[in-house]
């Protein structure tokens, strides 16, 4: 920020956000976040909950960010002859979890997406309290917990015992009110119109 002082170290503190509503933006401006978390040189994990039937266009943006911030991943003009054995800490990682959005309705939900979304969460769970990454975005979770495929009460316990400089993101329509009094900063986003109602479909680098 140019026109105020930067936040001195000892008023930093990891913050809990929700953005959530029907209208859209909430993963945009997710990612939003997450980039410019990344220019401050901050590791960011992005988890996408209920995703991994499309190709969407961040996943090969943040692979680009990601080798361009960890040299360690870039193209080595000179090849390293004693590469090091522990991997590079990686700075923008966006992982796609489950296998696309699922059929709605507790009793039908498939078992499969079910085991998906709790190894999903085990995963996210262990990232937040590792301490490894400095944001943490939990990409379509509403949805999960919506559904009945997640226990909010869970996630509340993890974000309650998170290490103190860690910022969590969860995003997705209908966040739970168990979150949402959790939270320090809650987005509702507000559908005004959206290109949809007129039948135009998902269109590339606006939708994926
Ligand atoms: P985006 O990923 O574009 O930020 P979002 O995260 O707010 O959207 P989701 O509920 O995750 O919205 O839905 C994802 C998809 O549904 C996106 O392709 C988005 O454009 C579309 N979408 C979001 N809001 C609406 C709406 N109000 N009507 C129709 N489609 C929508
Ligand atoms: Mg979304």
């Amino acid at each position: 920020m140019s026109d105020s002082a930067p936040t001195p170290e000892s008023s930093r503190r990891g913050l809990i956000l929700i953005n959530t509503g029907p209208g859209k933006g909430k993963t945009t401006a997710a990612l939003g976040t997450a980039f410019r978390a990344a220019g401050n040189g901050m590791r960011v994990l992005f988890l996408q909950f209920l995703k991994g039937s499309w190709h969407y266009g961040e996943l090969d943006a943040a692979q680009a960010l990601n080798a361009a911030l960890t040299p360690a991943l870039g193209t080595a003009l000179t090849p390293d002859p004693s590469p090091p054995s522990a991997p590079p800490a990686q700075h923008f990682v966006i992982k796609q979890l489950g296998r696309g959005f699922v059929k709605v309705g507790g009793a039908e939900t498939d078992p499969e997406d079910i085991r998906l979304v709790e190894e999903a969460w085990a995963e996210s769970a262990a990232a937040i309290l590792s301490g490894e990454w400095d944001l943490v975005v939990l990409d379509e979770i509403n949805y999960a917990i919506g559904y009945k495929m997640l226990d909010p009460d869970a996630v509340a316990d993890v974000l309650r015992r998170k290490p103190e400089m860690v910022h969590v993101i969860l995003t997705g329509r209908n966040a739970h009110p168990l979150l949402i009094e959790l939270a320090d900063t809650v987005t509702e986003m507000r559908e005004v119109k959206h290109a949809y109602q007129k039948g135009i479909l998902a269109q590339r680098g606006i939708e994926f």
